[in-house]
């Protein structure tokens, strides 16, 4: 087993051992259920062929058909998708969703690619994982450098493969193309949502808006920025991979959003103040540090000692590493856990998933109130957990979940009702 799932699995056994779970069905969780390796083989437009490594983890289906995204990036390997996959696996069952964990990537930098190599390599990683795939066994969605296109090219190719017209194979698609009217906006919105509705768990209780810094600005980091204006916090610095820029008055969200568009980085923005440090965001002074990048951007107790923020919300997957968990406890910031912040949007792949299994559309404000619903939802059953067994945040989180995974596998029997 690699490294990163271990260490996600330490997070499952701390919140494991303090309730009062059967042994073996925890032990269930432990390794993914199927993990599918494969090549795919990419013709560049300058006519050389390349072998891309691709991955597709059901990690646990216990709940559902297993969800989750695929992402394109240099760092995609084995132990990362796993990793990613017993996430979901924690996430939808948190959620409430009738779903179980899954997750894919390719291992190459979008960035290098056209958009015709794009395309070849998405319709590549369906041809490779297909005999996994079902909207009734895996459903795929969009993640790190993957969108509605990517996802419209996945369903044409899998449509093409199976003979079959199947929306809910994949979710995140374009709305003109079965896609969902509020979906791309989901994990951003749903991420102000977890944390309007944890602001006193935090210590951020009060009516005045907080001040916001905020690392990513991508799909996920801009929609919560917006969110988080209109609500009335103020955003006072943003990074992104070439930079940052910081206004302690609150930056224009509207007018980076289009600085960002014209000149490829949140730094084109016209006002305040910007560096070529992206990474210095973490040392802002701010209410709520909001991690929207990738990965492992808080690893250890020093990474803990430059912070200046009073909580942080984890819009990315795994941004905080377990070694970090102990010393960001000691300096009393709390954290709200991605399986929360961030489950807004499979919450609303579900609602798509359901729109195409039934074929009946859902509107704007349908996807709106569900939204709102399902994070009040887990979010208020974290804070009972927290309260009742005096936990933190992340470890009450995964034991919402692990209680509904555990209820689910003991249905079957556990080793006390055959007698063991
Ligand atoms: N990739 C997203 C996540 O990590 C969405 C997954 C989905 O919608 O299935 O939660």
């Amino acid at each position: 087993m690699g490294n990163m799932l271990s260490a996600a699995r330490a997070r499952m056994h701390r919140a494991a051992d303090k309730l009062d779970l059967a042994q073996e069905t925890v032990e269930r969780l432990d390794y993914p259920t199927e993990t599918l390796a494969f090549s795919i083989p990419l013709r560049r437009d300058d006519g050389s062929l390349e072998q891309l490594k691709g991955w597709r983890c059901r990690y646990d289906s216990t709940l559902g058909p297993t969800k989750g995204g695929i992402r394109f990036h240099p760092s995609v390997c084995e132990d990362e998708v796993q990793t990613l996959a017993f996430l979901m696996t924690m996430k939808c069952a948190l959620m409430g969703l009738p779903f179980g964990g899954g997750k894919g990537g390719v291992s190459v930098d979008a960035g290098d690619l056209s958009l015709m190599e794009k395309e070849r390599v998405a319709r590549g990683y369906v041809r490779s994982a297909a005999r996994i795939l079902s909207p009734d066994r895996d459903v795929p969605a969009p993640d790190v450098a993957t969108g509605t296109r990517e996802m419209a090219w996945m369903v044409d190719e899998y449509g093409a493969l199976t003979g079959g017209i199947e929306p809910h194979a994949f979710t995140g698609k374009p709305v003109a193309l079965g896609g969902i009217e509020g979906r791309t906006p989901a994990t951003g919105r749903g991420g102000l949502l977890a944390l309007e509705a944890m602001r006193e768990s935090l210590g951020l209780d009060g009516s005045d808006g907080l001040s916001i810094a905020l690392q990513g600005f991508g799909n996920a980091g801009t929609w919560f920025a917006r969110a988080a204006v209109d609500a009335g916090h103020r955003v006072v610095a943003i990074s992104d991979s070439s930079g940052m820029v910081s206004d302690a008055q609150g930056l224009d969200i509207d007018a980076v959003i289009e600085a960002k568009e014209k000149g490829g980085s949140v730094t084109d923005y016209d006002g305040g103040e910007t560096s070529d440090d992206g990474s210095a965001i973490v040392e802002v002074e701010c209410d709520v540090l909001v991690l929207a990048a990738l990965g492992g951007v808080i690893a250890d107790a020093d990474d803990v000692g430059k912070l200046s923020c009073k909580a942080i919300v984890e819009i990315a997957n795994r941004p905080i590493l377990s070694a970090a968990d102990e010393p960001l406890r000691e300096a009393g910031i709390d954290v709200v856990p991605d399986i929360l912040a961030n489950g807004g949007g499979v919450t609303i792949s579900h609602a798509e998933w359901v729109q195409g299994r039934t074929g009946l559309g859902w509107d704007a404000e349908e996807v709106d109130d569900y939204l709102q619903e399902k994070m009040e939802d887990a979010a208020e059953q974290v804070r009972d957990l927290m309260e009742d067994k005096g936990l933190d945040m992340r470890t009450a989180a995964y034991g919402v979940a692990l209680r509904r995974l555990c209820a689910a596998i003991s249905a079957t029997g556990t080793a006390e009702d055959f007698g063991g």
